[in-house]
C-alpha cells in the first residue's frame, strides 16, 4: 500500500488516466480487428497493440482483460509467423475488440470504490499561506513581518483548534516554548501524516528529546530560540522549491522493452519524466542529454551487468549525486550486497508493484534533488554558488537570445568590507553579507537569479530587464541597504555597496562578456567613489 495520501491520490489519478486511455485503445482495437478481413496488413499493428495492452492491463487490476489480450496477441503472432493466414483464426481475431470490452466492464463492476482524480496542481503563483501558532507576541510579530516581506501570506492562530478549522495551509510554524508545554500533544497534531501541512517547530530547548518530539509530531524543520528568521525562511523556500522544481527525471536502463514500457507508463502517469536506454552504448550520451535525478538499472542484461554499468556511470564525478536503483529478480541478499558494493544505492525486487516503484522513485528523487539543491547553494546566504549562478547566467543568456528579450546582469560588491571585519569581527561581517543577500532576494522577482559570486560579491541575472530597468531597481536596493543600521558591541554603523550593470538587449553579446562588462562597470563604480552604480556604457548614475 502507498504510504501517503498524496501518493494514493497519484495512483488513483494514474488509474483514472489509464482507464480513459483504455477506452480509446479498445475503440482502436475494435476498428483494427474489424478491418482485418479486408486488410490483413493491419495484423502487425493489432499484435503490437495487444502486446502493450497485455503488459499493462493486469498492472491496473484488469487481470482478465490482460490475460485475454495476451492470448489474442499470441494468436496474432502465430498468424504473422504462419506461411499463409488461417481464415478461421483471422475471423476469431476480428472479434478481438468485441471480446475485450465486456471484460473491461466486468472488472469495473467489481470495483468497490469509485476512482478519484487528482484535484489538480496547486496554483504556484498564489501567495503561500503560512500559519503561525506562536504565543510570544513579539516573536509572532517579527515572524509575520519577515515572512510578509518575503511575499508569504501569514495567518496567525490562537489555538490548535483554530488551525484545524482553517482552510488549507502550505506550512504551519509552531512555537513549543516554554519547555514542558504540551502543545504538540493536542489531538490536532496526532492526526495521520498528510492530514496536516508541513510543520516547522520552534523550541527553546536544543536537545535530542525536543527534536525527537518534533519529529514524532511530523515536523519537517526544527529551530531553536532565538530564531534565525532568514534560515527559517530558507527552509520554507527549500521545501516549496523541492515540490516545485518541475517533474522528477528518471532514466530506466533495461533491455526488456515490455517491462520498461510498463515502468515508464506508471512513472510518467504520476507526472515523472522518464527516458529509457536499452542499448548501453548510448547510456552516457543519454545521461548528459537527459540529466536524470534517479537511474533505474536492470541487474542482468545480455551483454553487460547492471553493476558494471553503474560503475561506468560512477567513473564520472558529474553523476555522483544521482542514485542508482537496481531492478532485479535477485532475492539472494549476498548477491544483492555484492552488487551494491560495486556501485549502486538500492534494490527493488521484481515483480515490482506500482506503489513500490513509485514510492522508491519518489523518495530517492526527492532526496537527490534536496542534496543537489543544498550543494548548489551557499551555506551562509542560501544563494546559488559561483559555478551555479554562472550556469544560470548562461541559460538565461541563451533564452534571451532565442526570444530576443533583454537580460541584465548586476555585479554587486560591498564597499570596504574588510574594514567591517576588522572593526566589528568576522561574525558581524557575516551578518552584513546575510542582510544584503536577504534584501536582494526580497526585492528581486521570482524569475531573477541570484548568486554569491565570491566573499562579499553577488551576481544577479535579471531576465526581461533592460539595463535602465535594472539600474532603477538596483538603485532602490542600494539606497535601502545604505539606510540599514547595523549594530555590534553597542556600536552602530552603516554599509554600502557598489554595482556594475551590463545588459544584452539583442543577441549581440556572449554571456561571458556580459559578466566581464558588469565587472568592468563595477570597477568604475569603485574607482569613482563607491556606494554607486555604473552601467557598462561607463556613465555613472
Ligand atoms: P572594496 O570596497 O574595494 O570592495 O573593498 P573591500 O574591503 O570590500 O574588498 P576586499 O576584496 O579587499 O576585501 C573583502 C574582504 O571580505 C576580505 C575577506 O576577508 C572578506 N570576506 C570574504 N568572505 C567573507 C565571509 O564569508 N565572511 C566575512 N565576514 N568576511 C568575508
Ligand atoms: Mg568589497
Ligand atoms: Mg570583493
Amino acid at each position: 500500500m502507498p504510504d501517503t495520501p498524496q501518493l494514493q491520490t497519484q495512483l488513483d489519478a494514474i488509474e483514472a488516466r489509464f482507464r480513459q486511455r483504455l477506452d480509446d485503445e479498445l475503440d482502436t482495437l475494435d476498428a483494427l480487428s474489424a478491418q482485418l478481413q479486408q486488410n490483413p496488413d493491419a495484423l502487425p499493428n493489432l499484435r503490437d497493440r495487444l502486446h502493450k495492452l497485455a503488459g499493462s492491463a493486469g498492472t491496473f487490476g484488469y487481470v482478465e482483460l490482460g490475460v485475454l489480450a495476451r492470448d489474442l496477441e499470441e494468436q496474432a503472432q502465430q498468424q504473422l509467423e504462419a506461411t499463409c493466414l488461417d481464415p478461421q483464426a483471422l475471423i476469431a481475431l476480428t472479434k478481438a475488440g468485441a471480446q475485450l470490452r465486456p471484460l473491461l466492464q466486468r472488472s469495473e463492476q467489481r470495483e468497490a470504490q469509485p476512482q478519484q482524480l487528482d484535484a489538480g496542481s496547486p496554483d504556484d503563483d498564489r501567495h503561500r499561506r503560512i500559519g503561525l501558532l506562536i504565543e510570544d507576541a513579539g516573536l509572532a510579530r517579527q515572524m509575520a513581518q519577515t515572512l510578509d516581506s518575503f511575499g508569504y501570506q501569514v495567518i496567525p492562530f490562537a489555538t490548535p483548534a483554530a488551525v484545524q478549522a482553517a482552510p488549507s495551509l502550505d506550512a504551519l510554524i509552531i512555537d513549543t516554548s516554554p519547555p514542558g508545554n504540551r502543545l504538540l500533544e493536542h489531538p490536532v497534531f496526532q492526526q495521520a501524516p498528510g492530514q496536516l501541512p508541513p510543520l516547522l517547530i520552534i523550541s527553546s530547548l536544543d536537545t535530542f528529546s525536543s527534536r525527537l518530539q518534533a519529529v514524532r509530531a511530523g515536523a519537517v524543520g526544527f529551530f531553536t530560540k532565538p530564531v534565525d528568521l532568514p534560515l527559517l525562511e530558507r527552509r520554507l523556500e527549500r521545501d516549496f522549491s523541492s515540490q516545485q522544481g518541475g517533474p522528477f527525471r528518471v532514466l530506466i536502463v533495461d533491455d526488456d522493452t515490455e517491462l520498461t514500457a510498463r515502468y515508464q507508463l506508471v512513472l510518467s502517469n504520476a507526472g515523472i519524466r522518464v527516458d529509457t536506454v536499452s542499448d548501453a552504448n548510448l547510456l552516457l550520451d543519454k545521461m548528459h542529454k537527459f540529466i536524470p535525478e534517479v537511474v533505474l538499472m536492470d541487474l542482468n542484461m545480455p551483454e553487460y551487468s547492471g553493476p558494471e554499468l553503474a560503475q561506468v556511470i560512477r567513473l564520472d564525478d558529474d553523476w555522483l549525486r544521482v542514485p542508482i536503483v537496481y531492478l532485479s529478480a535477485e532475492t539472494n541478499a549476498e548477491r544483492q550486497m555484492s552488487a551494491l558494493l560495486k556501485a549502486g544505492d538500492d534494490f527493488i525486487t521484481k515483480p515490482i508493484s506500482d506503489s513500490t516503484l513509485l514510492t522508491t522513485v519518489y523518495a530517492r528523487a526527492q532526496r537527490a534533488r534536496m542534496v543537489s539543491d543544498a550543494l548548489a547553494r551557499d551555506s551562509l546566504t542560501g544563494l546559488l554558488k559561483h559555478a551555479d549562478i554562472k550556469e544560470q547566467l548562461e541559460l538565461e543568456a541563451e533564452r534571451a537570445k532565442r526570444s530576443q528579450a533583454p537580460v541584465s546582469v548586476a555585479m554587486i560588491d560591498i564597499d570596504h568590507f574588510k574594514n567591517v571585519n576588522d572593526s566589528y569581527g568576522h561574525a558581524c561581517g557575516d551578518n552584513v553579507i546575510r542582510a544584503l543577500s536577504n534584501m536582494l532576494r526580497q526585492r528581486l522577482r521570482k524569475v531573477d537569479r541570484l548568486g554569491r559570486y565570491g566573499g562579499e560579491e553577488f551576481v544577479a541575472v535579471l531576465p526581461g530587464c533592460s539595463s535602465k530597468d535594472a539600474t532603477q531597481l538596483l538603485e532602490s536596493i542600494r539606497e535601502a541597504f545604505n539606510a540599514l543600521q547595523f549594530s555590534s558591541g553597542g556600536q552602530q554603523f552603516h554599509c554600502s555597496f557598489s554595482a556594475g550593470i551590463s545588459a544584452c538587449e539583442a543577441d549581440a553579446w556572449a554571456d561571458e562578456e556580459l559578466l566581464e562588462r558588469a565587472d568592468r562597470a563595477l570597477y568604475r563604480a569603485k574607482q569613482s567613489g563607491r556606494n554607486r552604480l555604473c552601467r557598462d556604457d561607463g556613465v555613472p548614475d
